[in-house]
């Protein structure tokens, strides 16, 4: 009984903040393409960390991904980053329980593909190998789980240092409070990186913050990014799995000297990646 109360305690805390959240969202307009974003609004945008690149927008003008929120400061972002956190997080858990469900209860292998007609038993078989044929790398790195599905652990080999944290900060290059929209870990110029999960490369771009610039997609509508690397090893369009080598770090876009920044984004938004980076799952 006294756990259901604080059930219903905890989720009625969350709908609340959910509510402020919404609210505060509601009044901003928002650009339409990036190239609607002024001169001086690229330069503000990237004073606080955030990442233009990254910026997308419905026909509507609704924003889909990376947002901004013109107008919010930086507390109200970090505290909205806060709850996303958290709801992202509630939502893993909740994720992985229903995995171990349905992994108890059936089967494994390719049942789930398997036709409803005897019929299309080959063109089933052939899709199947044509998935195998198209994945383009080999998992590596044994610290990863293999067929890992959501982003826990770390990009690169054993425990890296981070250097820096996700939130509040003061820029290292500009001197100005910005939000750090990732962790930084420490790594000579040229260590390999390594997906933590099974995905696929959304994005592969360079910029002057980013430098050289990786995303992946992964599932349950989480992303992974990667910045300031020497190179990357895939492509757009590539299916990666989890510890195959994506890319290796660098010094590029704009750093005071060699790392890896990365980021984890949920539903769009950057999340705090330090639940992820420090679980065993
Ligand atoms: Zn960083």
């Amino acid at each position: 009984m006294n756990n259901i109360r604080l059930c219903m305690f905890v989720w009625g805390a969350l709908l609340a903040q959910v509510a402020s959240a919404a609210s505060l969202l509601q009044p901003q307009s928002f650009p339409k393409t990036s190239a609607d974003i002024g001169f001086i609004d690229r330069v503000v945008i990237q004073q606080e960390g955030y990442e233009p690149w990254e910026k997308e927008y419905d026909r509507n003008g609704n924003c889909i991904s990376g947002c901004t929120y013109p107008g919010l400061t930086i507390q109200d972002d970090l505290e909205l980053s806060r709850q996303r956190t958290e709801n992202a997080w509630m939502q893993t858990q909740q994720y992985l329980r229903q995995q171990r469900l349905s992994s108890q209860q059936t089967p494994s292998g390719i049942t789930a593909e398997q036709p409803k007609q005897s019929g299309n038993l080959s063109q089933a078989i052939s899709n199947w190998v044509e998935k195998q044929n198209a994945r383009r790398c080999t998992p590596v790195n044994s610290s990863v789980p293999v067929g890992q599905i959501m982003p826990f652990g770390t990009p690169l080999v054993g425990t890296p240092t981070i250097t820096s944290k996700y939130g509040a900060r003061t820029h290292p290059v500009t001197g100005n409070l910005s939000k750090h929209e990732g962790v930084d870990f420490s790594a000579v110029i040229g260590t390999d990186v390594f997906t933590p999960a099974n995905g696929t490369v959304a994005a592969v771009w360079s910029d002057s913050t980013c430098g050289n610039g990786l995303r992946i997609s992964h599932a349950n509508g989480y992303e992974t990014v990667y910045c300031h690397l020497n190179k990357v090893v895939v492509n757009k369009g590539d299916k990666v799995e989890a510890g195959c080598k994506v890319a290796e770090t660098g010094n590029t876009g704009r750093t005071t000297g060699p790392h890896l920044h990365y980021g984890i984004k949920a539903g769009g938004d950057y999340i705090d990646p330090m639940n992820w980076i420090n679980t065993k799952n």
